[in-house]
């Protein structure tokens, strides 16, 4: 019997320790990565920002999992389905949605924290993990102008911190079930759509929402907020929070922050700022300003894998009595109860739903110190000029028009064709700037307008990518321009 046990374990470990490849071979996997990841990283000006294919990587399916194969063949697969064809990310021609980029400390910093392995969910496993964390969530609060008092997660995304925001207010505000459909939120109709989502996902599906009338650039009137709140009140209902934009994804517009947080301090509502794409844009001079009031806010959301560069998978809320996100998230389980011997700070797994998670703050900390903040300051007021640069440019090259004069880094326009639709016009003008894919832009409807958005914030975009971008442009609508109609 004992004798069976034995030699089934031994034939079960020499298949099992293939799990931890010797030497030779981990070098030869990690060469082959990088390898191909150089030569991605060599050739990034030269490759689309956006690949059109018919077969749209549907090749990955012939290489179904099951029989072990080499990394040779498996970085092929991936290079033919995943890393050609549709939108490329890393690109500088990225100027769609918000952009990025993915700086490439942070891939170390992933690979690190992947080979590592720190569990940065609670101090008591990784005290160093979750004091690098906790220094982040404090680096971000004082960019903010939150106090000390104030905490925070990393989270996946904006979506997850939105909502993590909500649920904290639904809480801090002791709200009952019995009386959802009597609570009010307010928001603009610019306001993210994951902020619908959260509120959702919170239980809140039958609050009321308010769509808060906007100025001509598309920010909160503050006035219409405060009457739709008294006459809320009015009528017995029960006015909860109001979720401001600081940085919307259409147009980049921010709310009067400030004058909000008057009202939302006079009246006893929560106020949470969505600031997930523009946040960081507090650190340039050029703007700082439009952010005055941020910091009176309860909570907030930030997302550096947009405003920070990092890549995809980095989001950040914060809240400004950090006991209050504490009282929402924290629970205890008998099967923890070692986790909390001796602790000296609040963990991550304490602020937010997640209980086992990557270690992302090494993500963002590798390049934070590698670089220092500065370079980080003038690479976003760099986005600043070269939206406003496009904003100018843009104007001159006949038939184009613009929206509102960007805030930030994000603005709209379009090209009005001398007869027929415009609409459909600009429709196919993405779609031949798309199919160039030199550069890659999005659009958007605004009150049933058809428009074109530039949204500048990969790391990689450059002067010259602006004026490709405009080249394009200029291109792509002359040539339809002779066709339509
Ligand atoms: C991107 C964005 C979000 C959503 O964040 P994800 O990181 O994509 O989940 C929310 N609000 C605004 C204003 C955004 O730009």
């Amino acid at each position: 019997m004992t004798m069976d046990i034995l030699e089934k374990l031994n034939i079960l470990e020499n298949e099992s320790r293939k799990l931890d490849p010797e030497p030779m071979l981990r070098n030869h996997w990690r060469k082959s990565v990088s390898d191909y990841s150089d030569s991605f990283l060599d050739n990034i000006g030269q490759i689309k920002a956006y690949v059109v294919s018919e077969d749209r990587g549907r090749d990955i399916y012939n290489t179904p999992i099951g029989e072990p194969k080499t990394i040779e063949a498996l970085l092929d697969v991936l290079a033919y389905n995943v890393d050609r064809p549709g939108l490329n990310p890393a690109s500088g021609g990225h100027l769609a949605y918000i952009p990025g980029g993915g700086l490439f400390p942070s891939a170390l910093g992933d690979y690190l924290a992947d080979v590592f392995n720190r569990y940065a969910g609670m101090f008591f496993g990784s005290p160093g993990a979750v004091r690098m964390e906790n220094q982040l969530i404090h680096w971000l609060c004082s960019q903010m102008g939150y106090p000390d008092t104030a905490s925070g997660n990393l989270s996946s995304g904006g979506s997850i911190a939105n909502m993590t925001a909500i649920c904290t207010a639904r809480d801090a505000k002791n709200l009952q079930a019995a009386n959802f459909s009597k609570i009010v939120i307010y928001s603009t109709a610019q306001v993210h759509h994951c902020v619908h989502k959260s509120i959702n996902m919170v239980g809140l599906r039958e609050a009321v929402k308010r769509k808060v009338p906007m100025d001509s650039d598309f920010r909160m009137d503050p006035i219409a907020l405060k009457r739709q709140i008294h006459s809320d009140i009015a009528s017995g209902l029960k006015p909860f929070m109001v979720i401001a934009s600081a940085g919307t994804t259409d147009v980049g517009a921010v709310d009067p922050l400030d004058a909000i947080a008057d009202i939302c301090a006079e009246l006893d509502l929560w106020l949470h700022v969505d600031a997930a794409y523009g946040g960081f844009f507090i650190m340039t001079e050029e703007v700082k300003s439009l952010f005055k009031g941020i910091e009176r806010s309860d909570s907030l959301v930030i997302d550096p894998h947009k405003g920070l560069f990092l890549p995809y998978g980095t989001g950040a809320v914060l809240v400004r009595n950090g006991q209050k996100l504490f009282e929402s998230q924290h629970m205890m389980a008998s099967y923890l109860q070692d986790a909390y011997f001796d602790v000296e700070e609040v963990s991550p797994a304490d602020l937010s739903p997640e209980l086992t998670k990557h270690f992302r703050g090494l993500r963002l900390w590798l390049p934070l110190q590698l670089y220092g903040v500065e370079t980080f300051r003038a690479a976003l007021s760099e986005k600043i000029w070269l939206t406003r640069y496009f904003y100018e440019e843009i104007q001159k090259i006949e038939g184009f028009e613009v929206g509102p004069y960007p805030q930030l880094s994000v603005m709209t326009y379009r090209y009005v064709p001398e007869s027929g639709d415009a609409n459909a016009f600009n429709a196919r003008l993405v779609e031949e700037v798309r199919n160039d894919g030199r550069v890659f832009l999005s659009s958007t409807m605004i009150e049933g307008v058809f428009y074109i958005r530039l949204a500048v914030l990969s790391f990689r975009t450059h002067l010259s990518t602006i004026q490709t971008c405009l080249q394009v442009l200029q291109e792509k609508s002359a040539l339809l321009a002779k066709g339509f109609n």
